[in-house]
């Protein structure tokens, strides 16, 4: 096992990281920039180094002052977290060079799946069900007109490098599609420094169901099954749960397969989540591969009763993993709760927390590093907690969610728990029938 492990992100997934390293025995260096002095994850780590002003680019984005950090605080391995440099290929192998073990897939993993056009192909290669479309990226304007021609409208061009909900594009008749190629291209080429993008068959009210899964230094891969994300706004998450009402047994067996021999095909190391579209007609495509640990891995960890993080750790110190079966449960459901107004079109509302209360009970967990008191900052995402809840039924998840919320006290900004309050209580919800565009035409401001 690793002696000391730096945490190379923030907030509550830097304190998540703290937690499973102490019951690991493993000792925690924190780093943080100016504006988070008074998180928590500088408390509770046992060392905390300071690297530099609030933006991200010259703090949690600095590869040098993050390097430097491990060596002086003697850590021998970098835990990234998720987003910052989680999925940066270059950080993971100067941490390698650098003698510190990177707790995450290897470099070329992280590269193969990074590129989201190389990813599908790839996944094509081994077999595992790709949304039709473009072989890799498109670079000129009528051959890609051709292509979405013969798919068929409508299609969505998206960014090779894009992520995070952006860099795509939807269209919806041939007559649209030159321009829409060509502002695609351009934007990438200004959010993602790459202006490659591909084209696919754009699915009509599918599902978003992803398989978390894990693979050892030795060459297995593990899965544990699904959640469901299907409750998105503008392609960001807002609830994820499992299992999946839409899916059977038989169907999450057939993905939790797929997503194997899809992470075996790349070697894959570490935790990782498979994402996969479900068509109306219940088939199956692989759409995307998140080569770190997730924001909803905790509804993962309450279904089938493991901790992600310390086997995380775990299998990146060496350690072998057991073959396991799925079939879950428990029903686990996850509400982010973010500083954002949900009634003025989720404008971003950072501030100070004037008064925090968090609910509790059995079933119930809350993964977050804020406190009454602690400001949040205006420069980094905007999650201040994650609200989990488990139950054996589907219905009484969503009952206890709704209870929950309503004992969930933050004053001084604005939250998205009075949108998630409205979710639990709509009769289209709860009837677990709904796909990726519910969101937008959900009225929850009556
Ligand atoms: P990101 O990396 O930015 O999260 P993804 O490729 O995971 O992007 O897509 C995010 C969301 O966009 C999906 O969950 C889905 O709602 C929507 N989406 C992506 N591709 C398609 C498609 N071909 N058809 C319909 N919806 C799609």
């Amino acid at each position: 096992m690793f002696n000391k492990v730096l945490i190379a992100n923030r907030g509550e997934i830097a304190l998540r990281v703290i937690r499973a390293c102490r019951e690991l025995g493993v000792k925690t260096v924190a780093v943080y920039s100016e504006a988070d002095r008074y998180s928590l994850h500088v408390r509770f780590a046992d060392e905390a180094v300071c690297i530099g002003p609030p933006q991200s680019k010259e703090s949690y984005l600095s590869v040098p002052r993050l390097i430097a950090a491990a060596e002086v605080t003697n850590a021998d391995a970098i835990h990234p977290g998720y987003g910052f440099l989680s999925e940066n290929a270059s950080f993971a192998e100067i941490c390698g060079t650098s003698g510190l073990t990177f707790i995450g897939p290897k470099p070329e993993s992280i590269m193969s799946m990074g590129d989201k056009a190389l990813a599908k192909d790839t996944m094509r290669k081994a077999g595992v069900p790709v949304i039709p479309g473009s072989d890799g990226v498109v670079f000129d304007f009528n051959e890609a007109k051709r292509i979405a021609g013969e798919i068929g409208y409508p299609v969505i061009i998206k960014a090779t490098a894009g992520g995070g909900g952006r860099g795509m594009r939807i269209v919806r008749e041939a007559a649209e599609f030159e321009n829409a190629f060509r502002t695609a291209s351009h934007e990438a080429e200004k959010a993602f420094s790459n202006p490659s993008v591909y084209i696919e068959k754009y699915l009509e009210r599918p599902r978003h169901i992803e398989i978390q899964i894990m693979g050892d230094r030795h060459g297995n891969v593990v899965h544990f099954g699904e959640r469901d994300c299907t409750i998105q706004r503008r392609h960001q998450k807002l609830v994820e749960e499992s299992p999946s009402p839409a899916i059977t047994q038989e169907i999450r067996e057939a993905m939790g397969a797929a997503a194997v021999k899809g992470a075996k095909s790349v070697h894959y190391q570490g935790a990782g989540t498979i994402e996969f579209l479900l068509d109306k007609d219940k088939s199956f495509y692989f759409m995307e591969m998140n080569t770190r640990i997730q924001v909803e891995h905790p509804v993962t960890e309450e279904v089938v009763g493991i901790d992600l993080l310390k086997l995380q750790i775990e299998v990146a110190a060496g350690e072998r993993l057991k073959k396991m079966k799925v079939k879950p449960e428990w029903h686990a459901m996850e509400c982010r709760i973010n500083a954002e107004d949900p009634m003025h079109d989720f404008r971003p509302s950072p501030g100070k927390i004037v008064s925090f209360h968090m609910p509790g009970g059995f079933g119930v967990r809350v993964d977050t590093h804020a406190y009454a008191g602690y400001e949040i900052p205006p420069y980094y995402d905007s999650l201040v907690a994650k609200l989990i809840v488990k139950a054996k039924t589907r219905d009484e998840v969503v009952d206890k969610m709704y209870h929950t919320l309503d004992e969930f006290i933050v004053e001084g900004i604005h939250t998205t728990i009075p949108f998630h309050k409205k979710l639990m209580k709509n009769e289209q919800f709860r009837s677990g029938d709904f796909d990726t565009k519910f969101v937008e035409q959900f009225n929850f401001k009556d």
